[in-house]
């Protein structure tokens, strides 16, 4: 029998249909420039001291002196304490033992469900949301309950009251900066999550991986500056967008060995769990992370974070003339709007592919709580993102 969860989840519409009406309309206009600013993929190119590492890594294993096999599943110690290193320049202790280094942490996300019982947890997830915490946790089986983001709250939700069957435990899916609406959690905000976290013995499975976009210095880059999160609360943080690692794949978490739910460290069952299911990170790619989260390395990969944070300039600067609502741009490489005129966000998106030939992401694809809203990147080129504003001008 095979597992009838999968018939659960939403067809994978969203970016299909964006796709299928966008090559609609370049059939029918041949002679248009359609600008495409939908898809959150990075497009600068790897900081050369980190391309360079992994050629080096790549190159040793051509001799049979430095040739290496399997490495630890967890992840080398070197790339471990990469990570122990670069949250100590942010002043937060973490030990590298509490660190696991994977292939991005798109499928730790989805695996680290596997430590919840599935009948005695609940997952609270956001409304509109990355669908990945949401697929996962359908897939597994857990009953989901949503979190309202919405205008009322500037899409930063306060931890509920009370949740519905209070019987059962709680993991909660926090993401800040948000993708797909952009929006961070000021410290005291975060704070109020921890705290119910401790409160309700629930747990936060904090995704951070758009912290190097925070420029707004109430924002925490870590949920670790906050009092008491080391109890409650797991780290999750990719290089895919902080040093244009899409491709070359590299993530890592940290579960702090404070957190334990019936006597159990959670570190202790994710390393087994890993060492089961998982045969570790490519040897290359870690030392790409090494270095990627060395001074040097952050230095030139965060050029690449200044680019884009032009580009998203040029987008908020037309909303801000416009009067016209969002959140996003300031800590995100995403802009998340209120369509103009109460329009719905498949409606908004036919008006922009129409009549200015750019191209962006309906929000009611991100859940139905973004229906009249959209999501626009910061992730083209210059010279695109500019025409773009150009065109929006005359919205
Ligand atoms: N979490 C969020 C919020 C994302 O936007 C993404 C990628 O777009 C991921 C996780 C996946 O990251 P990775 O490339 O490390 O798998």
């Amino acid at each position: 029998m095979i597992n009838k969860n999968y018939s659960k989840l939403e067809k994978n519409y969203l970016f299909t249909e964006v796709a299928r009406r966008c090559d609609e309309f370049v059939a029918a206009n041949p002679g248009k420039r359609v600008i495409k600013l939908g898809v959150g993929d990075v497009t600068r190119p790897l900081a050369p001291v980190t391309a360079d590492a992994i050629i080096r890594a790549m190159e040793e294993l051509k001799h049979a002196e430095t040739f290496r096999g399997y490495g630890p599943e967890v992840g080398y110690a070197f790339s471990r304490e990469a990570v122990a290193r670069y949250y100590a320049t942010r002043g937060i202790t973490v030990d590298a033992d509490e660190v696991t280094v994977g292939d991005g942490i798109g499928e730790d996300i989805a695996n680290i469900v596997d430590l919840f019982d599935i009948h005695e947890t609940k997952m609270l997830v956001q409304n509109p949301v990355y669908p990945l915490y949401k697929a996962t946790s359908i897939i597994s089986g857990f009953e989901i309950e949503y979190l309202k983001c919405s205008k009322e709250n500037n899409f930063t939700p306060t931890p509920p009251e009370n949740t519905e069957n209070s019987n059962k435990g709680v993991v909660v899916f926090l993401c800040s900066p948000n993708n797909p609406t952009g929006a961070a959690f000021t410290r005291d905000q975060l704070q109020k999550w921890v705290e119910f976290a401790n409160r309700t013995n629930a747990i936060i499975l904090y995704d951070n991986a758009y912290e190097r976009y925070i420029t707004d210095n109430r924002c925490p880059h870590s949920i670790y500056e906050i009092e008491g999160a080391r109890s409650c609360a797991i780290e999750f943080n990719s290089l895919s967008k902080t040093a244009g690692f899409t491709c070359v794949r590299m993530g890592y978490n940290v579960i702090p060995k404070e957190l334990e739910r019936d006597g159990i460290q959670l570190l202790t069952i994710w390393k087994q769990r890993q060492t089961t299911k998982y045969n570790g990170a490519p040897y290359m790619t870690q030392r790409g992370l090494e270095i990627a989260l060395s001074e040097e390395g952050l230095r030139e990969s965060d050029k690449n974070i200044e680019y884009y944070r032009r580009n998203v300039k040029l987008i908020t600067d037309i909303l801000d003339s416009k009067g016209i609502y969002y959140t996003g741009g300031v800590n995100s490489p995403y802009i998340w709007f209120e369509c103009p005129n109460g329009m719905k966000s498949w409606e908004f998106f036919d008006y922009l592919l129409n009549k200015f030939n750019v191209v962006g992401t309906p929000g009611v694809g991100f859940g139905t709580e973004g229906e009249g809203y959209f999501r626009l990147t910061s992730f083209g080129s210059y010279e695109d993102t500019a025409e773009a504003a150009e065109r929006l001008k005359k919205l």
